[in-house]
Formats: C-alpha cells, structure tokens, sequence
C-alpha cells in the first residue's frame, strides 16, 4: 500500500461590514471581513480540511465544534498548528499543499508569500511546501457580488512512520 494520502478541502465565509478580514493569518485591510465564530480565515480553514480529509480525521468542524466557546474568535493558524500536531501523533508529514481563494476583491498577491510563510510556520514546514494562489470569478456567482470568499485546498501527505 502506498504511504502517500491526498486530502481536498473546501470552504465559504460571507463577508460582512464590522469584522477584520484575516485570510492565510495575514489581516488585510479591508471595508468588510468575514464572518465566522473563528477568526474566520476561509483560507487556512479550506487548508486544514484538506489536511483533515487526507488523514481521515474527519473535518475541522468535527475537530473544532463552532459551538465551543473556546474557539470564538480563536485565531484559525492556532487550529492548523493543531491540526499539524495531530497528524505527526498519527505519523503523517506534509509533502504540499495548494490551495486557492476566490475572492472577487481586495488583491491578495501582495500578501500571499507571507500567508504561505503563516500556514508553514503552524505546520512545522518550509514555506517552499505551501503554495498560495488567487482568482475571482469574473463577478459572477457569490464571490464575484462581494458576498463572501470560497477557498479550495489540495494536500498531499506522506505516512513517515
Ligand atoms: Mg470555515
């Protein structure tokens, strides 16, 4: 049996008026942010599904219920650091992950070095292993009318033990 696991994850969070918009734990100024009982970083949560699905620990909503205090407001690169944690009790390292917002504005080129740096940084990796993309969705659809942002993420992982 091979010892490589790939994982998908998917997420959305609308955005509203009165919330810091946090994506990959960079908070990027913005008139609205995104709401959500975390910090609500659609980004780093597409992530940790991804890592989650590949390790068949279910999903973050599973491992962090939103209806634990403990976790509102909870900034989401503490739960992927937990996430990390989980996977190396249970032999897992991270070969790469790839993950994309959608998210019709602001442009998020110019932090995407430091959102990869982030999730590396949680994870225990190089910032070489997480790769950042953006798109919008032409105005079409929910992402494209401001509504709110999606994020998909693959990851691979190798069983090291
Ligand atoms: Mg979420």
């Amino acid at each position: 049996m091979t010892n490589l696991r790939i994982g998908h994850g998917y997420d959305v969070h609308r955005l509203v008026e009165g919330r810091k918009l946090i994506l990959g734990g960079v908070e990027i100024p913005w008139e609205r942010g995104l709401l959500g009982h975390s910090d609500a970083d659609v980004l780093t949560h597409a992530v940790m599904d991804a890592l989650s699905g590949a390790a068949r620990l279910g999903d973050i909503g599973r491992l962090f219920p939103d209806t634990d205090p403990a976790y509102a407001g909870i900034s989401s690169l503490k739960l992927l650091a937990e996430v990390g944690r989980l996977l190396r009790e249970r032999g897992y390292g991270v070969v790469n992950i790839d993950a994309t917002l959608l998210a019709q504005a602001p442009k998020v080129g110019p932090h995407r070095q430091k959102m990869a740096e982030n999730m590396a940084a949680a994870l225990g990796i190089g910032p070489e292993q997480v790769n950042i993309k953006a798109t919008t969705e032409e105005g079409l659809g929910f992402t494209g009318v401001g509504a709110g942002m999606a994020a998909h993420a693959v990851v691979l992982l190798e069983k090291t033990e």
